[in-house]
């Protein structure tokens, strides 16, 4: 039976990365009692807004998810707060996996305390360079040495499990110094990494100097895309070599250390998200799937109505998501699942585009039933998912 998870955003940030376009903002602290009341108010009407619109929520929690930002600013009191909603509306699991973002060097002991008082089973930490001056270069506040401290203080804490996020094309990143931070992240003893390649928004600081050519960001020294893929490679063997294996296009974790919350979204179970630009992904009474969401605009969201109204994707959009989400995974998408799930002659229409990808060494069959990415499928998987939504309707 299905479970719940839950996404609460929490979008304030001490400083912005270069880099970053999420709506994340430094925001001075009087915002945050305002935030986490208006996100409570949310999740008292959950259950009447789910009536509203037919859908069928599960009935336990066993996944909740802080992300932002940088939740590990927000105050103990206002943690507590905030798990003391959560558990009033919703029977959460006592063996629910709870993660927390934090930023290293911005984790205060009343906090980390607050944190493990409240449940809270995962951290996740941005790292995303352990070289010093990688870090600087993009707006991160920390060093390497208070990143692995900070990571011993949440398992000293009884937090065992840590998750830590690299970044592959920073500015100036070498190869050397790549492996510097994965054998720094694989000596740590994390059980969980997360690798992103470096794609440089428009919006963020590091994009716009790059359209001005200016030098403030060392937006110059951001390697070359096919450098880039080659890190990003690398890295998957590294970390095959320390336990850590990949899971999905951005995720690798020791045997059962799997992101039990993000594994939702790509298998398409149910999950809320609360807060600003937040997404939901709920099942109507008939099966059909409902996706709603919230602004990505801060004064908006405090003063609007929550989610928006939402839309029930239909066949087509359903199957769509079943291959360009479920292929983000390495287990790939069983073709006998889709077949139960839609119909054989559904996935009969797809069988010429999985031939063509296979052909091309895009995807392979993992054994008779499911089909994933290869390596090279996992480098041009945008490609791959585009040629999944050309295929003909779904009746
Ligand atoms: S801490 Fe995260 S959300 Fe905040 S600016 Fe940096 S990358 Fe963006």
């Amino acid at each position: 039976m299905d479970m719940l998870g839950i996404y609460l955003s929490v979008p304030f940030c001490r400083s912005k990365c270069t880099f970053c376009n999420f709506a994340s903002g430094v925001f001075p602290a009087e915002y945050h009692d305002r935030y986490i009341a208006r996100m409570e108010e949310d999740l008292g009407v959950t259950r009447k807004r789910a009536r509203q619109w037919g859908a069928v929520l599960p009935q336990a929690v066993d996944s909740i998810y802080l992300g932002g930002g940088t939740p590990s600013l927000l105050s103990p009191a206002l943690f507590r707060r905030l798990f003391t909603s959560l558990r009033r509306e919703f029977a959460v699991l006592p063996t629910a996996e709870i993660t927390v973002e934090c930023a290293p060097g911005q984790l205060e002991p009343a906090v980390l305390e607050a944190l493990a008082e409240c449940g809270v089973t995962r951290v996740s930490f941005g790292v995303q360079s352990f070289v010093d001056s990688e870090a600087r270069a993009i707006g991160r506040l920390h060093t390497r040495a208070v990143a692995l401290e900070d990571i011993r203080r949440v398992q000293a804490a009884g937090i065992n499990d840590v998750s830590v996020d690299l970044i592959a094309g920073v500015p100036a990143q070498t190869v050397e110094s790549w492996y510097e931070s994965l054998g720094v992240l694989a000596d740590s003893g994390v059980d969980h990494a997360s690798i992103y390649m470096l794609e440089v928004d428009d919006e963020s600081r590091l994009g716009r100097e790059l359209l001005v050519n200016g030098g403030r960001y060392r937006a110059q020294e951001v390697p070359a895309d096919d450098e880039v893929a080659d890190l990003y490679t690398e890295a998957i063997a590294f970390l095959a070599g320390h336990g850590l294996a990949q899971y999905e296009i951005s995720n690798f974790a020791r045997s059962g250390s799997e992101s039990r919350h993000n594994l939702k979204y790509w298998r398409r179970q149910p999950y809320l998200g609360f807060g600003l630009d937040a997404h939901s992904m709920v099942r109507a009474h008939a099966g059909a799937a409902l996706r709603f969401g919230t602004t990505d605009d801060f004064d908006a969201y405090l003063e609007g109505p929550g989610w928006g109204e939402p839309r029930r994707l239909d066949r087509e959009e359903e199957m769509e998501e079943a291959w360009f989400l479920g292929l983000r995974l390495n287990e790939g998408v069983s073709l006998g699942s889709l077949r139960k799930e839609f119909s054989a002659s559904v996935v009969r229409e797809f069988l010429s585009t999985i031939g063509e990808l296979e052909g091309d060494g895009l995807i392979a069959f993992v054994d008779g039933d499911r089909v994933a990415l290869t390596a090279r499928g996992r480098l041009l998987s945008n490609d791959v998912f585009g040629r999944f939504l050309a295929e003909p309707a779904v009746a």
